[in-house]
């Protein structure tokens, strides 16, 4: 059992899932890894850190490699999609680095066993490390082709009793159209799964909408662009969108 209690973190949360894409860790350079924005993005987490919470992370690999890219251009599916799934190892890695070097304790757990980089996945370990006040960063996605990392985060929160997935995205919420493109787009406070799925709404594919749905595990999408963004959210403070 965990040893966390909402009123201990001062949030309605004990255990959290932060997922973010890829993308998210290339700063302007428009690939790869930028050490200051996961550094940024390390100190978001570690504020959250501070207060009790229990963190879970997937990082997507969508910065250096995409299986479906990868296909697009004539290669076999299934080895892109290994491809991408180590990109997010060293995502993750740099997310680890990135943490520690701020002083919060974390383990690398990785779908496919990579014994000399990071731990494999074992579900009762992870959890004690939860426990413990490390950090897990969930790496090489569900192990399995054919799948996102939206569906690897909504998967292990699940199996680690995540009370909600944080999806930090680059806009504060689920809009009705493209809000970079529509100046009239709508955000939305609250929506459900199936709005989402019958409307295609863009936040997570359709099968992490479907994985969340059925184990009744609400989606907030936030911006990590907005300083303390993460730590207001968890308070219940700024804007963002509900999915539930
Ligand atoms: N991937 C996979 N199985 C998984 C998770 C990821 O095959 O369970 C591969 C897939 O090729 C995907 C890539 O890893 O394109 C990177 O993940 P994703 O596209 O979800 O990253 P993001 O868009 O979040 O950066």
């Amino acid at each position: 059992m965990s040893d966390a209690s909402s009123s201990q973190t001062g949030t309605t949360y004990k255990r959290v899932m932060l997922k973010i894409s890829g993308e998210a860790l290339m700063g302007d350079q428009g690939y790869g890894l930028h050490p200051p924005t996961v550094e940024r993005i390390a100190r978001e987490v570690k504020t959250v850190h501070d207060l009790g919470v229990e963190i879970c992370m997937v990082i997507g690999g969508g910065n250096i490699f995409r299986g479906l890219q990868g296909s697009a251009q004539g290669m076999e599916r299934t080895t892109a999609d290994y491809m991408g799934m180590l990109a997010t190892v060293m995502n993750a890695l740099a997310m680890q680095a990135a943490l520690e070097a701020l002083g919060v304790y974390t383990r690398v757990i990785s779908a496919i066993p990579m014994d000399q980089v990071c731990e494999p996945y074992i579900r009762r370990r992870a959890v004690r490390h939860l426990e413990k006040k490390r950090v897990c960063i969930f790496a090489a996605g569900t192990g399995n082709p054919y799948f996102t990392t939206d569906t690897a985060a909504t998967l292990r929160a699940s199996e680690m009793a995540c009370e909600a997935i944080f999806k930090g995205t680059k806009v504060d919420g689920v809009y009705d159209k493209d809000p970079n493109i529509d100046a009239d787009a709508k955000r939305y406070d609250r929506v459900s799964y199936d709005d989402v799925l019958v409307k295609n709404l863009k936040v997570m594919d359709a099968s992490a909408i479907a994985l969340a749905r059925d184990n009744n595990l609400p989606i907030i999408v936030f911006s990590l662009d907005e300083p303390g963004g993460f730590q207001g959210i968890l308070r219940g403070e700024g804007t963002y969108t509900i999915v539930e």
